[in-house]
């Protein structure tokens, strides 16, 4: 994928990111060791992600001098997707303590891959700026799209989605539909295989951080649906028509 046709797009280039991705994708990887990895890898995503926040001077009184500090001006929700968003949230709070979190849950139809809004107890009036979805796996770019559209109805200002790894079309779906969302990621991997999943990849970033290996998968499709590769197939044509 030529990533210079997306401005939006930031690929991280530390080199502690490629080593903890290494890491998270290994199959032998169990989900503890993964929950940890996601975390870390949240941080760095996140301390780049936030790098053009802006702040306001404030005055501070050190033990020996008052002198001139900053504050983060924005206010900051994190949005995980339920539920492999889950597993980034404390990281971000753990850079700022103060953000809100708000959970909007969509889920995935299996055959037609198409988001499903499930739970959204957004109040009114947006009690946030800037937001950042969070979500490991950037896959058909459905449910990021979507819960952009629900956070620029509420009136946040602006939008950044922090992936982990994400897939050429999921890219292209998104900065299609909302080319002023940023997308922050550690990877961008070669494509969607007919079940949507990330190829390479790192398997179901849900079940991998949650145990959850024995019952029927939710996400992505667990069969190989014809609808499903249809899907698949249509974003293909779509991204091979932009180049
Ligand atoms: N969601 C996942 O957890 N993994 C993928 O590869 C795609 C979507």
């Amino acid at each position: 994928m030529d990533a210079t046709r997306y401005p939006n797009l930031h690929i991280s280039r530390h080199p502690l990111v490629d080593h903890k991705l290494s890491l998270l994708r290994d199959r032998t990887t169990e989900p503890k060791r993964f929950r940890e990895l996601v975390r870390e890898l949240s941080w760095l995503l996140g301390y780049e992600a936030m790098a053009d926040l802006t702040t306001q001077p404030i005055t501070i009184e050190t033990p020996l001098e008052q002198m001139a500090g900053a504050e983060l001006e924005p206010k900051v929700g994190l949005v995980p997707v339920l539920r492999a968003g889950l597993g980034m949230v404390d990281a971000m709070l753990e850079l700022m303590p103060s953000a809100e979190v708000w959970h909007i849950g969509l889920y995935r139809d299996e055959r037609s891959l198409k988001p499903v809004e499930y739970y959204n107890k957004l109040p009114d009036a947006a009690t946030v700026q800037v937001c950042l979805i969070l979500d490991p796996m950037l896959a058909t770019g459905g449910s990021s799209a979507a819960t952009v559209d629900i956070l620029k109805a509420w009136g946040a200002a602006r939008i950044k989605q922090v992936s982990l790894i994400a897939a050429p079309e999921g890219i292209a779906t998104l900065s299609t539909a909302h080319p002023d969302v940023d997308i922050h990621v550690a990877a961008v991997d070669r494509a969607l295989n007919e079940r949507g999943y990330i190829v390479p990849g790192l398997g179901d970033a849900g079940d991998r951080q949650f145990g959850t290996f024995a019952g029927p998968s939710s996400e992505p499709g667990h069969d190989p649906a014809d609808e499903t590769a249809e899907v698949v197939r249509r974003l293909q044509r779509n991204l091979a028509g932009e180049s």
